[in-house]
């Protein structure tokens, strides 16, 4: 018997699957809204004009390779505080807050997934149903049992709030909570203000601890709105991890730019959680890479290029804006009975469409318009250009009925 003859396939990732399928279909007015990342109004992904004029200036300085430390670059953990924090927040000052650069979100989601396995060994980790499908392999590859608690009111198109919380209050105490700060994904539906108070207020008296997965930061209301979650935690006094990401807000997703963020006590402990931290990585691949994150810090140090970073980042949550208005509008125009005016309210690139496995199947046959199974679409694969053949498929199989 070889070394590897019984290895077993592991099953495929639905949404790669389903790439593979759309790249494989010749019809040429074909539509890829299973995708996960930002296509602007001509169906490509930008590259944003911020950073491609630090890459211009990179590339001019020729600059060394050499490593860098375990933790990142320092003036980029720096930056991604503030964006997470806010540019005056006591936390920052009273040294509370440790950074470490990480491979994108999902690299930060690992990192602490490990690093909260060794101190919390037998707590329960609970993600939102549904969720981002990786929250629940990554926390179980750490070892971690995952559980669901209820978030999506499939009949409202909105929150299950009342069913959220019962599922807080009824975890085990200690139980490690994540949340998706902003921009819900899959659902595109969002917790308000006042719901993040009562979240918080279960979690505390429950000892949870509290993990923030923020990877669309300024795709929903904006820069400082989106943070709203954060900086409630940060009021609460409780210590709680956060996972952050620049691959949907600079347009780096091969860039890998993400951060692990965990709010201490005091200054002490951040000291000695940072060098846990550094342990976590040191032992997984010893230290990050230079290029993107150099990019980010670069644009975030300079008032000029973050000003422009700025104004790309509001084109692209504006344009998801109207897009999901004018898809709501022809919908209702072309005769649909149904209300889709949820998918205006929705947040983020995901809306969560409400059609049926059926309904996606038609759609994908019938017209090569590819939706997840889950009827999850991303509208920020939406342009004027496929949106009127789009509704139309969707108004024929909704049709069929
Ligand atoms: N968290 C959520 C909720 C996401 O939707 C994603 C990406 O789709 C990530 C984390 C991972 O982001 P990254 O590509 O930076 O690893």
């Amino acid at each position: 018997m070889s070394l590897f003859s019984a290895v077993e396939m592991a099953p495929r990732d639905p949404i790669l699957g389903l790439t593979e399928a759309f790249n494989a279909d010749p019809r040429p007015n074909k539509v890829n809204l299973g995708v996960g990342v930002y296509y602007n109004e001509e169906g490509r992904i930008p590259l944003l004009r911020a950073v491609a004029d630090v890459e211009k200036s990179r590339l001019e300085i020729q600059a060394p390779r050499g490593y860098l430390p375990v933790d990142g670059i320092a003036a980029y953990s720096t930056v991604v505080q503030k964006l997470l924090f806010g540019q005056n927040s006591s936390l920052l000052e009273e040294g509370r807050v440790v950074t470490a650069q990480s491979l994108g979100g999902t690299g930060a989601l690992k990192v602490g997934a490990d690093f909260l396995k060794r101190l919390l060994p037998d707590a329960t980790v609970a993600i939102s149903d549904p969720s981002w499908e990786n929250h629940r392999a990554l926390f179980q590859s750490a070892g971690y049992p995952v559980k669901n608690y209820r978030y999506y009111d499939a009949s409202s198109h909105d929150v299950d709030r009342t069913g959220m919380l019962a599922d807080l209050n009824e975890l085990p105490p200690r139980s490690i909570v994540v949340l998706h700060a902003c921009c819900h994904n899959p659902t595109g539906v969002d917790l308000a203000p006042e719901d993040w108070k009562k979240i918080i207020d279960v979690l505390k008296a429950r000892d949870h601890v509290p993990f923030v997965d923020i990877a669309y930061q300024g795709f929903g209301d904006g820069i400082e709105e989106d943070a709203l979650a954060v900086r409630l935690f940060a009021e609460s006094g409780m210590s709680f991890v956060i996972s952050s990401s620049f691959s949907k807000s600079f347009s780096l997703y091969g860039e890998r730019v993400g951060a692990i963020s965990l709010v201490t006590q005091n200054r002490d402990e951040s000291a000695r959680v940072l060098s846990q931290i550094k342990r976590v990585i040191r032992t997984n691949y010893s230290n990050p890479p230079i290029h993107g994150a150099s990019i980010v810090s670069s644009v975030l140090n300079s008032s000029e290029l973050r000003a422009i970073w700025e104004v790309e980042l509001a084109e692209m949550r504006q344009r998801i804006h109207r897009i999901r208005l004018e898809m709501v509008r022809q919908l209702a125009a072309k005769g649909v009975q149904q209300d889709f005016s949820f998918v205006s309210r929705q947040r983020g690139m995901f809306s969560f469409s409400g059609l049926n496995i059926d309904q996606v199947d038609q759609l994908r046959n019938d017209y090569g318009v590819y939706i997840v199974g889950t009827g999850r679409i991303c509208a920020a694969a939406l342009n004027t250009r496929n949106l009127d053949y789009v509704t139309d498929a969707i108004v024929q199989v909704l049709g069929r009925q």
